[in-house]
């Protein structure tokens, strides 16, 4: 539904805004907030509450979870197991003796050990951080007191930055590869660089042909805003080619609901792909200040770019809607954040 027709409320609010400030506003010459850009997408734009989004398609879906529960399993192999509430996931891997845990998000640290406890009585002797975020790490105090905790040593970094009791620091740390052996299991850990963060590394179970990478694919689902809040999307364009080349069969993203193949990475290449090429051809296409007023083009560079970038990504969302919104859970919530990210990035960077 376009937003124009749903923000009805939103409109008269800004006219009566507009009334109260009219005075102001007569006498410097700004176009008026209820007169949107030409070709403007029918997707709401950043800060336009049209509260709709589009519907979830079925692909995008992961299976159900118990609510009486709060989470779901989901076997990987021998002894490696996925658990998400649906919205964040993180793994946990048997072994003879022990187990070893991947993260343990806040949203549901209070359940892992009753997951763990479906399947094993063994005692959590690792665990293992994919990176230092609070969502995927914050719930580590639930586990208990684990005598081995690792990561990558960018990440105990971040952690002593951060200062936080609930995210203990790491007693293992690595620089590029660890390779955790317990038991008859194994756990490949290496480091790609910066691409979602410094720190954050790749978890890779070679007899399960499962691999862990956080906050990079997304599959079925737009990705969250700005590539996932990375610096700098280039850098997040190599992981998804070193993660292609990874002979996964089973994927854990670390957010939205399902786990996911190398069928939903190559999708998210293609978009990020398309992405690109569409900022790139609406950054050559458009021309800074042009129908702007000239006086505001002389003093104000702040506001010559504002516009500029403003219809660079505009015709960057019209670009890639069409292909991209059918297929794509969340297109519509997260799309605007991409175009300014891309074009930033190509612009600046
Ligand atoms: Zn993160
Ligand atoms: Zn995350």
């Amino acid at each position: 539904m376009p937003w124009k027709s749903v923000s009805t409320s939103a409109l008269l609010v800004l006219a009566v805004l507009g009334t109260l400030g009219a005075s102001a506003r007569a006498s410097d010459n700004q176009s008026s907030l209820d007169a949107p850009y030409a070709n403007m997408p029918s997707i709401a734009p950043i800060g336009v509450r049209i509260g709709h989004y589009q519907k979830v398609p079925e692909d995008a879906k992961g299976p159900p979870v118990d609510p009486a529960k709060g989470y779901r399993l989901e076997q990987l192999g021998k002894g490696l197991y996925m658990i998400t509430d649906n919205a964040i996931q993180s793994m946990f891997m048997i072994y003879e003796t022990g187990v070893v845990v991947v993260d343990a998000p806040q949203a549901y640290a209070d359940h892992i050990v009753a997951g763990i406890r479906e399947v094993s009585d063994k005692p959590i002797t690792h665990l293992i951080y994919s990176h230092s975020h609070a969502d995927h790490i914050g719930g580590a105090l639930a586990l208990g007191n684990v005598p081995t905790i690792i990561a990558q040593e960018e990440t105990k970094r971040l952690l002593v930055r951060d200062n936080d009791a609930n995210r203990p620091l790491p007693t293992v740390t690595f620089r590029d590869k660890y390779t955790l052996k317990v038991g008859s299991q194994v756990l490949e850990l290496t480091y790609h660089g910066d691409g979602h963060e410094p720190g954050n590394i790749f978890i890779y179970a070679p007899a399960q042909q499962a691999l862990m990478a956080i906050d990079l694919v997304f599959p079925g689902w737009m990705p969250w805003r700005r590539f996932a809040v990375a610096h700098e999307p280039r850098d997040v364009f190599a992981q998804l080619e070193e993660i292609r080349k990874i002979p996964f069969r089973t994927f854990v993203g670390g957010h939205v609901q399902r786990s996911g193949t190398h069928t939903d990475v190559d999708r998210q290449i293609e978009f990020y792909g398309d992405l690109k090429a569409a900022a790139s051809k609406a950054l050559a296409a458009t021309k800074p200040g042009e129908g702007l007023d000239p006086a505001t083009v002389a003093e104000n560079p702040w506001a010559l770019f504002d516009d500029y970038i403003d219809r660079v990504v505009i015709q960057c969302v019209n670009d890639v809607t069409p292909k991209w919104q059918p297929r794509l859970a969340g297109y519509d919530v997260y799309i605007w954040d991409q175009c300014y990210s891309m074009e930033q990035s190509l612009r600046i960077d």
